[in-house]
């Protein structure tokens, strides 16, 4: 007879092993089936976040960064380091190290939570009224029944019709999470989130950097005064940046015993060129991934993107099956995806989960590091709302002073009238750490006169969120 759950959740992503934990804690009897292998071929929960998304890069980021900052920042303090040498393939080990702990801690927590794990494909087979059939194809392969699925089945990286992915030459995220030693010269296909934190950590190992980017502006989505002083601070630092340019043909050739890879674009002004470099990362999105899922034995309804369609609150076109994360609409952000799952396993207990995308904050972790959460200025003038704005610089904090990273500032916009804050942009040191307060601010739907009348600690960067609530009412006491 086949095991029967009340809950089955296929993907162990941040949306899937937070749905399951969440639910087992609400008493359900909970499965989660996830396909990830590691290198041994073992199982790898934690989806594209922990295998080859937002912790790979952070550890690469911050290792790069301590290279960076011994070669050229260290000497600023008065320390003299000579001789530095880089041994990628140990700096590439540490960063699987660092996966293999979260892959392990996930395990931990699913045995911790009673969560039953199941490495394999999870396929749905039959609906009936018993509940839904899936097959699970892996190592042990079985059937089993499911009350109710939450399907959390991510994305993948979106690659060019014209030059798919081979991971040695042309790379997605994955292959570029494990370039094995550093490229003299590295292309990269779209300046996004993925894109500046790929570039930032070859070229702070010494990769010379040429970014090409379709759109004409840059970072379309962050507040345009933050962009630009981004912007500024990427080509101090040596990244070439295109922008509104039109990729034509690529083409892998050898070049002697070398092998390389040529681009063909041309620039916003129409002008033809031709980059070559030698290793080349295509960031040109992600596309929501049903592979191997098969929704049409349940009927699951997908739109034209080949997202799983949902409701405000993760409900399918299928009663009993729900979604979460990057297989649905909305940004995709592992955090997103967990708010997600603990809202839908709570609905699932007969609760009221909420996710309030208003205030999902976003975070592009390159240096200067650039968070933000709520509307834009732009935003706000499209709309006609009517805001002030406080402006505050990193130049006139004593702690970025002390830390010797005074780049940037916190910009914040409140309501003309009610002074509700509308949103909080920073583009500068510990912008994702800075980024918090923000956020639960505008969840209890603070005033930027009550951050101004918040003691913050001194010398601190957060002094800076401070300075910037009071120059919204034009009163800065430091600038
Ligand atoms: C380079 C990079 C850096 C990123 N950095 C950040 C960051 O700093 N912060 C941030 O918030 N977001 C970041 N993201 C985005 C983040 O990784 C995703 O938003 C997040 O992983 C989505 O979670 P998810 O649970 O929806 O899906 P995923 O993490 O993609 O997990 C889906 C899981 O489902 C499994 N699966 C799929 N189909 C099946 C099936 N049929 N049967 C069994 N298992 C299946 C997959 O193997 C996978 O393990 C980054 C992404 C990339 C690529």
């Amino acid at each position: 007879m086949n095991k029967t759950f009340d809950v089955v959740v296929i993907g162990a992503g941040p949306g899937g092993y937070i749905a399951a934990i969440r639910a087992a804690q609400l008493g359900m009897n909970v499965a989660c089936i996830d396909e990830w292998k590691n290198a041994a071929g073992g199982p790898a929960p934690g989806g594209t976040c922990t295998n080859v998304g937002c912790i790979p890069s952070k550890a690469l980021l911050q290792s790069s960064e301590h290279f960076e900052q011994a070669n050229h920042h260290f000497a600023d303090h008065g320390i003299d380091i000579k001789g530095i040498s880089l041994d990628v393939e140990r700096m590439v080990g540490r960063k699987d190290a660092v996966v293999k702990q979260n892959n392990e801690g996930i395990l931990y927590l699913f045995k911790k939570n009673k969560v039953t794990f199941m490495h394999g494909r999870g396929s749905f087979v039959s609906s009936g009224p018993e509940g839904f059939g899936i097959q699970v194809s892996g190592a042990n392969s079985e059937q089993i029944t499911a009350k109710q699925v939450v399907v959390a089945t991510g994305s993948n990286a979106r690659a060019l019709a014209s030059a798919p992915f081979d991971e040695e030459h042309i790379l997605s995220n994955d292959g570029a999470l494990r370039i094995g030693a550093v490229p003299k010269r590295l292309g990269l296909i779209g300046s996004g989130v993925i894109g500046l934190e790929m570039g930032s950590v070859w070229r702070r190992l010494g990769a010379e950097v040429t970014v090409l980017e379709g759109l004409p502006t840059f970072l379309g989505a962050v507040d345009e005064q933050i962009a630009k002083e981004a912007k500024k601070a990427f080509d101090k630092q040596g990244l070439k940046i295109e922008l509104g340019v039109q990729v034509g043909e690529i083409q892998v050739a050898k070049k002697g015993k070398h092998t390389e890879v040529h681009v063909a674009y041309k620039n916003a002004k129409g002008e033809s060129f031709a980059l070559e470099v030698d290793k080349l990362i295509v960031s040109i999105g992600r596309v929501p991934n049903t592979v191997g899922l098969n929704p049409e034995a349940v009927g699951l309804k997908l739109d034209e993107r080949g997202a799983v369609v949902v409701d405000e609150e993760c409900r399918t076109s299928v009663p009993g099956i729900w979604a979460v994360g990057d297989v649905v609409r909305g940004p995709m952000l592992a955090h997103k995806a967990e708010e997600e799952g603990v809202a839908v396993a709570e609905r699932m207990a007969g609760q009221h989960g909420h996710v309030n995308f208003n205030t999902i904050p976003w975070v592009i972790y390159t240096s200067p590091e650039i968070a933000w959460v709520g509307q834009t200025e732009q935003q706000l003038k499209a709309s006609g709302r009517a805001y002030k704005a406080g402006t505050f610089p990193f130049l006139a904090n004593g702690r970025a002073r002390a830390l010797g990273d005074t780049t940037g500032m916190v910009k914040m916009l409140a309501d003309a009238v009610t002074d509700e804050i509308l949103g909080v942009h920073i583009v500068g040191p510990m912008a994702s750490e800075l980024i918090a307060e923000c956020v639960m601010a505008m969840e209890f739907r603070a005033s930027s006169e009550d951050i101004a009348r918040i003691c913050h600690a001194h010398p601190s960067l957060s002094e800076s969120t401070k300075e910037a609530a009071l120059a919204v009412d034009k009163r800065t006491l430091n600038f």
